[in-house]
């Protein structure tokens, strides 16, 4: 996803802070081997940013910070969301999002990230960003896909 600097940030918590996240979302099965990497400039500006080919998350953890700093937990979201492009093996923003929201609600913890996610986003409301729709359009499509798996 195109990120401005403070933007839509995504975030690699498991990655950066493996104790705190035990409790949340963790890749399992053939996710499980996706290579994690921190590289800023490969996300250019992007808090996350994944490749299909070989599949990879890469991560910026200044921007992970950033999005932790004002809203706690919602870069984990964004690490399950560049999991769900793999996952699905597709580019599609609206997929990839709605699969991070069934997966987050299904674990533990999982409702406090979303609820994060969904605040991050409201909080831009009418940020529109190719590929999402605008931020309001993506809080609400993670809300109903959540909500749809675990009502
Ligand atoms: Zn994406």
């Amino acid at each position: 996803m195109t990120v401005r600097p403070l933007g839509l940030a995504l975030a690699a918590v498991v990655a950066l802070t493996p104790v705190a996240v035990s409790a949340q979302w963790r890749p399992t099965g053939r996710l499980a081997s996706v290579l994690v990497v921190d590289d800023c400039n490969e996300t250019g500006g992007d808090v996350m940013v994944s490749r299909l080919d070989p599949p990879t998350v890469y991560v910026c953890p200044t921007v992970v910070r950033l999005v932790r700093k004002h809203h706690p937990g919602a870069e984990h979201f964004f690490f399950v969301h560049e999991f769900g492009h793999i996952a699905l093996q597709t580019s599609d923003e609206a997929s990839a999002d709605c699969w991070a929201a069934r997966e987050l609600a299904s674990v533990r913890n999982g409702r406090r990230v979303l609820d994060a996610a969904i605040a991050l986003f409201r909080a831009r409301a009418d940020d529109e960003s190719r590929g999402y729709g605008s931020a309001r359009e993506r809080a609400e499509r993670i809300r109903r896909c959540a909500e749809e798996a675990a009502p």
